[in-house]
């Protein structure tokens, strides 16, 4: 999930060398053998002095008093004259800082800037090569959600889970917390009895191991360096089901079955995957469906996608979003955006990634479906983001003094995959793909800037002319969406499209050919309906099609967004509920918004919101809080 030109091109050499000490592969060739680090703007680390290379935790959640607390050691290596180590923090308590030998390291806690958090600066003395940190994280730590029972779908026991991306592993986690400077890890986690705790990472529990307090203790080891933003934490009432042999599913007891049903083709997607882009590099893939407070569709966590519960539509018709987590462990968790600003080289290259891997499972006419519903998205996104000359649809983005969650739009997704499929109308399927290849095989475990990118790209893929004809400056470096963007025509609209006339030209909606529909083909359908539209028309298009019944999220909220912007009352029982039983912040954003341009909509949502806010993720809550320019009383 979830852009500034600052040029890399004076690594210090005692970087690129620590860098590449976690890096595997064939050696490349001197132009593109250098390791990309960037300034990151959202971190107070200076990696170049001393810099994290593993996290090893031991944590205890406290269910009862919200606090996660334990050790963090940290391995670091530094430059000869390095006299401290920098660290990223926000709302930790910490009690004391050793070396590995016990001996207490002098600390000093900087001062608090909004979503960095402060710096951690540790003295080293010369021989330090390890830091042990006895901390405890904040009731309100922005990364961690914890949930009572009711929130839960079993209501017996509590839940917890955490969520690092953009810049909130600091709140649980005190590290360089760059994306830029990657991290292995290891941890013990003790979970109170009948808990679960599940890691991404590899399991190396031993069978019902217990601490001296009766918790089970949970361990977990991830040997590849990742960034930190995708160590991830999850406790609960939880139950695995197989999938394939190296594949599975976690989720409560009661909702594992239907979520092992929902994700039956995994391992035809990593299969598919593999074909065209590599080995997959990270041994088991696993997903997790959460709760429904979860604040994202997934998050790529490696080996453990986490997910939301709304892609369970009981006919795999939402489970483009596996593929797309499972592409993150090429395009992104393999090769990741060096910082925030850079955040399209995740997800631009994914969205390219998944549509490629649903073509292969479902063919052409399914994944030309999800292009053009992706195209109206970006559409949508560039006039959120000021149109088409903000510099916020920028590929590249300069969030410098941001947030970084700010970045985290549809312009990094759905342009930044327009801006591959460019590529692949100028240069060919076949050469994009070889190229893709050897882009993730050559830059695995590392850091990437757009700079670096292009400069690859221009050095490997591109024969003379085709830079020009693809205009990568306009699309990396400019706004809106480049004129040269290749037109995506799904062939399946066509037929809806007709069906829109028809029932524009009056056709009741009985008499409309929608029986063989997929949910694609519905919201293309729902997105094409002129407006305004009658209360009456509403109403026979709700009762013939059960729109506000919906069990499929993504059509019901298609149709509540209707709903509000016509004040269609009927469904708003409809939209209560959906706002009160889950927390995703892609369904809730476009919600709140519609509903915040109206005085009735405005105190319809600020009673809602009341009610929802304390059942919402941090992430949720901070973007809410704001279309809602909410104060809390
Ligand atoms: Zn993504």
């Amino acid at each position: 999930m979830a852009r500034v030109a600052h040029s890399f091109r004076g690594l210090l050499p005692s970087l690129a060398l620590a860098l590449a000490a976690g890096c595997s592969g064939p050696a490349a060739p001197p132009e593109t053998a250098a390791v990309t680090y960037t300034p990151d703007p959202h971190s107070y680390a200076k990696p170049a002095e001393a810099r994290v290379t593993a996290v090893s935790l031991d944590l205890t959640p406290d269910f009862s008093a919200r606090t996660i607390a334990g050790t963090a050691r940290l391995a670091v290596t530094r430059s000869a004259g390095a006299s401290s180590l920098v660290l990223d923090i926000r709302d930790l308590a910490i009690a004391r800082v050793t070396d590995a030998q016990g001996a207490a390291l002098k600390f000093e806690i900087g001062e608090s800037r909004p979503f960095l958090g402060q710096p951690l600066t540790i003295a080293l003395s010369p021989a330090t090569d390890a830091v042990v940190i006895e901390y405890r994280t904040s009731p309100t730590a922005a990364a961690v959600q914890w949930l009572a029972p009711a929130q839960t779908s079993g209501k017996k026991l509590p839940f917890l889970f955490t969520q690092g991306q953009a810049v909130l592993t600091r709140t649980w986690v005190p590290t360089q917390d760059s994306p830029g400077i990657r991290q292995t890890y290891d941890a013990t986690i003790h979970a109170p009895a009948g808990m679960r705790a599940v890691m991404s990472a590899e399991d190396v529990s031993k069978e019902g191991e217990k601490d001296n307090n009766g918790r089970g203790v949970y361990r977990y080891r991830m040997t590849q360096p990742i960034p930190p933003y995708l160590i991830a934490l999850a406790v609960g009432d939880l139950a695995f089901k197989p999938i394939g042999k190296t594949t599975g599913v976690y989720a409560e007891p009661s909702v594992v079955d239907r979520a092992a049903s929902e994700f039956v083709e995994v391992d035809q997607m990593i299969a598919a995957a593999e074909k065209l882009y590599g080995p997959y590099r990270w041994g088991r893939y696993d997903l997790l469906v959460l709760p429904p407070s979860f604040p994202f569709g997934g998050m790529e966590n490696p080996r453990l996608t986490f997910a939301t519960p709304t892609i369970l539509a009981g006919d795999r018709s939402l489970v483009s979003l596996v593929a797309h987590e499972l592409a993150h462990s090429w395009s992104g968790n393999l090769v990741t955006n060096a910082n925030w600003n850079d955040f399209w080289i995740n997800e631009g290259f994914t969205v390219y990634l998944e549509g490629r891997i649903m073509e292969e499972l479902r063919g052409r006419r399914y994944a030309d479906m999800l292009r053009q519903l992706g195209r109206q998205d970006l559409d949508q996104a560039i006039v959120e983001a000021g149109g088409s000359k903000a510099a916020d649809t920028h590929l590249r983005l300069a969030l410098d003094a941001r947030d970084p969650d700010d970045g985290m739009t549809n312009i990094a997704y759905e342009k930044g995959a327009a801006f591959l499929q460019t590529i692949e109308a100028v240069v060919g399927r076949e050469r994009l793909d070889a190229f893709l290849r050897a882009y993730f095989e050559r830059f695995a475990f590392q850091p990437m800037t757009s700079e670096h990118l292009l400069r690859y790209m221009n050095e490997t893929l591109f024969k003379p002319g085709e830079v020009e004809k693809v205009d990568v400056q306009a699309w990396v470096y400019g706004p809106g969406l480049p004129s040269n963007a290749p037109p995506v025509k799904a062939e399946a609209f066509a037929a809806v499209d007709a069906e829109v006339a028809r029932w524009a030209r009056g056709e009741r909606a009985a008499a409309l050919a929608t029986s063989a529909w997929s949910t694609q083909e519905w919201l293309h359908f729902l997105r094409g309906l002129p407006q305004p539209i009658s209360a009456a028309r509403l109403g026979d298009l709700d009762r013939t099609f059960k729109l506000s019944a919906s069990g499929n999220s993504e059509i019901l909220f298609a149709w509540l967004e209707i709903a509000i912007r016509e004040r269609y009352e009927p469904a708003f029982p409809a939209l209560e509920r959906f706002l009160l039983s889950q927390g995703r912040r892609k369904f809730l954003r476009p919600l709140y918004e519609e509903l915040a341009k109206t005085d009735w909509g405005r105190a319809m949502a600020a009673r809602i919101y009341r009610q929802a806010r304390p059942t919402y993720h941090s992430v949720s809550v901070g973007t809410i809080d704001g279309i809602l320019k909410w104060q809390e009383k």
